[in-house]
């Protein structure tokens, strides 16, 4: 390929310098004599394209480098496929730009979109509520150390011994009265062995990090149990 390529090349040089010397003399002298016939256009214009069909022995090239005729319109083809090809590069360079642009918007809607998957995606989480105290009104004791992420969570709660079955409500709030609910969703419990567990999702998306609360809530009792909570 690359050899070819240089071959023809260095052929096409050849004939373009010799052609325009014979041109440049001519004009000079003002005095050629062609021999035989004036070729057809297509000829010319395949000779102007520097078709590889043509060989430099044809004499219909020697007639075309030595009539005025021939040659004004030969170099007036020239300058149409030059223009040509300089048209076809200016093409194919804004062609490249806008491939560019196009990758450029298609890697940025990819990166947004995975950016909005990634926020939407659902994280599972588990808090374990089965040993802390259910004193209606008092802070639980001992509690394990409960924290959720800042994003769209699946929880999973398993509710403290001899927690009634049925459904609850359960809130993330600012603090322990009930106020400043930042996320809340219901869910029938359901039974484990001896454990009672719901599971809610809670948009925590927009909670800013720090201590909260998790509230729980039965549909008959009504009372909400308080756990401290953070969001991290
Ligand atoms: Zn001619």
């Amino acid at each position: 390929m690359r050899l070819s390529w240089r071959r023809s090349s260095r052929i096409e040089d050849r004939f373009e310098a010799w052609i325009t010397q014979q041109h440049q003399q001519r004009v000079l002298a003002g005095e050629t004599t062609p021999t035989g016939p004036c070729p057809d256009d297509g000829f010319l214009l395949e000779l102007a394209h520097k078709s590889k069909s043509i060989r430099l022995s044809d004499p219909r090239i020697d007639h075309a480098a030595n009539c005025p005729k021939c040659m004004s319109r030969l170099l007036e083809l020239r300058g149409k496929s030059r223009s040509h090809r300089r048209r076809m590069a200016l093409a194919t360079a804004i062609t490249a730009c806008a491939l560019t642009a196009v990758l450029v918007v298609v890697a940025r809607f990819a990166m947004e979109k995975n950016t909005s998957t990634t926020n939407t995606a659902v994280v599972a989480r588990t808090v374990n509520l089965w040993d802390s105290g259910t004193v209606r009104g008092e802070q639980p004791g001992q509690l394990e150390s409960v924290s959720l992420p800042a994003a769209l969570v699946r929880v999973t709660i398993i509710l403290p011994r001899h927690s009634a079955s049925g459904l609850y409500l359960v809130a993330i709030t600012r603090d322990q009265n009930g106020s400043g609910v930042v996320a809340e969703g219901t869910a029938t419990s359901v039974a484990n062995g001896e454990q009672q567990q719901v599971t809610a999702n809670l948009d925590l998306r927009k909670a800013a990090t720090g201590p909260y609360f998790l509230s729980t809530t039965h549909e008959q009792d009504q009372a909400a149990y308080y756990y401290p909570l953070q969001i991290r």
